[in-house]
């Protein structure tokens, strides 16, 4: 029998789940950015900031950005760091176009370089990446275990995991308001501002479906890190999962 796995709150088959999701993404790849904005009223910026707080990063040393989007973090490494090498990676097309091209226009391009590829099936050698972080990525992957092990093995052994993904909020009453904002505003902020509000149905439902903080730190180590620890911002819509 095919394997399954969810869509959102849809079944699929497991092997047909990157299709899926690869279609989101090239719908949504224009106007990403703007859209990231309106859903968070710009607090995105910020958790990227707080990331690379936590990154542990010096000049030289080496980064890989899996789905890597339109290139935000790797924009932001490179406003800190001058000397940095930085690996930007995505699954999707559309997507990692959009991140050369902001590369090239807002000038890191010479610090990057780019490859289309799944975070489950990494085109590097074993111990290369002082740093791997994946934003808002990990909850779109078929098989997550798989993503976190190949992170785990082009690491070099000191190297740093951070994860940034919508996880759950702490307090039941503002994860009520939340849910009323995630299934009702959202949705319909795509439909207004981008004429498509089912992709954004697909966001708001994979957050659902997406581990909490303790059972993706359950993952993490699992997958052969030795220490993770996280940290909530807001209340736990998202957190950023810090490995070595
Ligand atoms: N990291 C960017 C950010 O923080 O703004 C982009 C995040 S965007 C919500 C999610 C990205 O994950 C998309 O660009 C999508 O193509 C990519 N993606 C989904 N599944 C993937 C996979 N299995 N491997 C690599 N990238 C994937």
């Amino acid at each position: 029998m095919t394997e399954k796995t969810h869509f959102g709150f849809k079944e699929v088959d497991a092997d047909k789940k990157s299709e899926h999701v690869g279609e989101v993404f090239h719908s949504v790849a224009e106007e990403y950015d703007l859209m990231n904005d309106a859903m968070s009223f710009g607090m995105h910026r910020l958790w990227k900031k707080i990331l690379i707080e936590l990154s542990e990063l010096s000049e030289g040393s080496v980064v890989l950005d899996v789905a890597s989007g339109t290139a935000d973090i790797p924009k932001l490494i490179n406003k800190k760091f001058k000397s940095i090498s930085m690996h930007v990676t995505d699954i999707n097309e559309s997507m990692l176009t959009k991140g050369r091209d902001r590369a090239i226009n807002e000038n890191f391009f010479h610090n990057c370089s780019f490859a289309l590829a799944s975070g489950e099936s990494l085109p590097y050698q074993d111990k290369i990446f002082d740093l791997v972080t994946v934003g808002f990525g990990l909850r779109n992957f078929t098989d997550k275990m798989k993503g976190l092990k190949e992170m785990k093995r082009v690491l070099k052994p000191n190297g740093v995991l951070l994860v940034l993904e919508f996880s759950k909020p702490t307090n039941s009453l503002f994860s009520k308001v939340y849910d009323w904002y995630s299934f009702n505003i959202i949705p319909k902020l795509g439909s207004l501002l981008v004429d498509d509000a089912q992709s954004y149905q697909y966001l708001a439902e994979s957050i659902r479906m997406h581990p909490d903080q303790e059972a993706l730190k359950g993952m993490i180590l699992d997958s052969g890190f030795a220490e993770c620890k996280f940290y909530n911002l807001v209340n736990g819509v998202v957190a950023i999962h810090q490995a070595k």
